[in-house]
């Protein structure tokens, strides 16, 4: 037998198999238990995430006749009558599936009404599936308008869009609206094990976890790249096969990346990106992966976090949790998402990269980069805000460094001692409130360095 690619060969034939969408399931039961039929359904969501499989089993509820021959409309379809044997083979001749991208002319729709008006050959319901409905033009809508309001009492329609907001509100008013939501990585990741165990495949959970993340929320995509995966790996699907395949750098190394930012090595860091270049990961992807940890990191500070043991970037995340400051964290992040819309203008992905790198050093909160013009604009003090100093800043050769930098005005906000792994909470010192000048650098090398108890030079 021929190889079929695994979306195909474990597209669920029932709403038992499903996986996600509970709540469109649960709607579709209760309407086919109590027998409370719409005539036009409308499934949104993206690319792989079930339009087409939940299509299907509706049409095979509507049109199974159980395995005696003589059942009716069934939330559990038997899978073995001919309906739903036709239906899975895609050879029933009363299930009809269009795609509106090819075939969006009001001629091709007012052929297919027409023909909706003849009663189904062999079965219960003639259903119509019309996948990516937007793409109709404006007149293929209007011809649609008056049977979609009352179709024959036999016709189903169900209609699949990627994007609703294409769909004319004539239209989606005469619908039944389902919103088919993305699949979390982690229910993709549990569909994919169980996948592999019954392939008789050996899978790493951590590299199903991030090839389900790959996926973006889309199942389909998902099983394409385990496809890959079981290939490319040639047996036993690990994180390191799946990361070399994804051209995915590992989280160790993005989480040694920022710590040479944060020391403020210029060249430790550019020598890591060099690095990732010898070994063609993508640039691209890289800054994606970067700002993904920083949100973990982020994530971490405010609220904490309970790391899954399967989870290969805990412990990066939670030694950057320790080591950044929550502003640090939050432009760092910034940065990467304008490095990511920069990408394409850049002059090729590593001068895009690297310069996010340097704009990370350039902006540093600290200032701790010999020779640098750093920024200087800082909010007024607030009255009641302790002033943390240095106290929480990343470790000891940033504060060496922050030492000796002599741009470094008063500091605004509270420092948050992140997770307690920084140092001592800064002291609470009630401030007079201080005088905002406007950034003078030259001024400002005039200005007293920063004394190791944290007390800021005043303006005055
Ligand atoms: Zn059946």
């Amino acid at each position: 037998m021929s190889y079929q690619v695994l979306a195909r060969k474990w597209r669920p034939h029932d709403f038992e198999s499903m996986v996600g969408q509970e709540h469109v399931v649960a709607a579709l039961r209760h309407a086919l238990d109590e027998n409370r039929l719409h005539h036009a359904y409308l499934f949104t969501g993206t690319r792989g995430v079930g339009k087409t499989t939940l299509s299907r089993i509706l049409a095979k509820c509507l049109n199974c006749t159980g395995e005696d021959g003589k059942g009716g409309v069934t939330s559990h379809p038997c899978g073995k009558c001919e309906a739903c044997r036709a239906i899975d083979e895609g050879r029933f001749v009363d299930y009809i599936e269009i795609d509106a991208a090819s075939n969006r002319s009001v001629e091709e729709m007012t052929t297919l009404l027409e023909r909706a008006m003849y009663a189904p050959s062999n079965a219960r319901y003639k259903v119509y599936m019309i996948d990516e409905v937007h793409m109709l033009t404006t007149h293929a809508f209007n011809a649609m308008l008056k049977t979609l309001e009352e179709p024959p009492e036999y016709v189903k329609f169900i209609l699949a869009t990627t994007d609703p907001q294409k769909v004319p509100v004539t239209v989606l008013s005469r619908c039944l609206q389902f919103n088919l939501r993305n699949m979390t990585p982690a229910a993709v990741a549990s569909h994919m094990a169980s996948i592999m165990q019954a392939e008789g495949l050996e899978a790493e959970p951590a590299a199903l976890l991030m090839l389900a993340k790959g996926a973006r929320g889309s199942m389909r995509d998902g099983l394409s790249l385990l496809d890959q995966a079981i290939a490319f790996a040639g047996g036993k699907v690990t994180l390191e096969s799946v990361r070399s395949m994804l051209g995915v750098i590992g989280s160790d190394v993005l989480v040694e990346l920022t710590c040479k930012v944060l020391e403020g090595d210029a060249q430790g860091a550019l020598d890591i990106a060099d690095a990732m270049g010898m070994q063609s990961f993508s640039y691209a992807q890289a800054l994606r992966d970067w700002a993904a940890l920083l949100h973990r990191v982020a994530i971490a500070q405010r609220v904490g976090q309970r790391f899954d043991e399967n989870d290969p970037e805990a412990a990066g995340v939670e030694k950057l949790a320790g080591l950044m400051s929550p502003e640090e964290v939050q432009l760092d992040y910034q940065i990467l998402l304008q490095a990511r819309n920069d990408m394409a203008a850049a002059p090729d992905e590593y001068a895009g990269f690297t310069m996010a790198i340097l704009r990370m050093l350039a902006f540093k909160p600290a200032g701790s980069i010999v020779g640098s013009r750093v920024p200087v604009h800082e909010a007024p003090v607030e009255k009641d805000n302790p002033v943390g100093g240095m106290a929480a800043v990343h470790d000891n050769s940033s504060v060496a460094a922050a030492s000796t930098a002599q741009t470094e005005p008063a500091k605004s906000k509270p420092q948050r001692s992140p997770l307690g792994v920084a140092a001592e909470p800064p002291p609470v010192v009630a401030e007079p409130p201080v005088e905002l000048v406007e950034p003078d650098l030259d001024a400002l090398q005039d200005v007293a360095p920063w004394d190791d108890a944290g007390e800021p030079p005043r303006g005055e």
